[in-house]
């Protein structure tokens, strides 16, 4: 069987999240909010929004649906008396914000850019992100450009415009359908075994499970095909996986 197609995760895999300040990123919010005139004290809006989004993800955790991040700023803000609508651009424009902002705490190892140029050299592969993020696509857009990598992608399946999360296969089957293949001819490439490896095989992809720590009972359960510590070691795993 030929591999025709490469699907990568995107947080902890291609991009290092390590330097992510989620204080920082609702500060922006919060800004971004006072700057359209909607106020309210920060250590407040902090408190309630993290509430509104430990109740979300427990409402999700088995439908695996993606809320858009912004319905978590319009229910954080009925609590202060604002009612708006997801779409309300005041309300665009604050999570917009969160989303550039955690963007720019990104950083990105040397080697990932040539790996990707060397894959897409070779000319054997279709390459996508399936990502969990629930933001539309631009600000992901955005960093590829930034980090100059954005030409090597064929499609970018983000979770927030999808409306699932991985492990459902059907953010899965979404990026098949883009790419035109088939999962028995997709390799998904992620650092978590529960959302990448368990979800894309369930579907009958290839996976590669990238993980530098040491693997733990629970990380087990992802049962890989191929288990590597960096991405400098894909194009041999790749090679030995048919
Ligand atoms: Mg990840």
């Amino acid at each position: 069987m030929q591999i025709k197609a490469l699907l990568f995760d995107f947080g902890d895999t291609l991009i290092r999240t390590d330097k992510f300040d989620y204080d920082l990123c609702l500060r922006k919010v919060h800004e971004s909010l006072a700057n359209d005139n909607v106020t309210m004290p920060y250590e407040e809006f902090k408190r309630i929004y993290f509430d509104v989004r430990n109740r979300l993800y427990k409402e999700t955790e088995h439908s695996l649906r993606e809320p858009e991040f912004r319905l978590r700023i319009t229910e954080t803000l009925k609590h202060f008396s604002y009612s708006f609508k997801q779409e309300d651009a005041v309300i665009v424009r604050s999570a917009d914000a969160f989303a550039d902002a955690f963007m720019l705490m990104m950083q990105m190892e040397p080697y990932v850019p040539k790996l990707l140029q060397q894959l897409k050299t070779e000319d054997k592969y279709k390459i996508g992100i399936v990502s969990n993020f629930a933001h539309p696509t631009t600000p992901l857009k955005k960093t590829l450009e930034r980090f100059d990598i954005a030409k090597y992608f064929d499609a970018l399946i983000i979770s927030g415009e999808v409306g699932w999360r991985k492990p459902s296969p059907k953010i899965f089957k979404k990026a098949l359908q883009t790419l035109n293949v088939k999962a028995s001819e997709t390799v998904f490439i992620g650092d978590s075994p529960h959302h990448d490896i368990e979800g894309a095989k369930k579907i009958g992809m290839k996976t590669i499970l990238v993980k530098k720590a040491s693997i733990n009972e629970d990380e087990k359960l992802g049962n890989p095909d191929k288990r590597i510590t960096t991405l400098e070691e894909l194009p041999k795993a790749l090679s030995e996986l048919f």
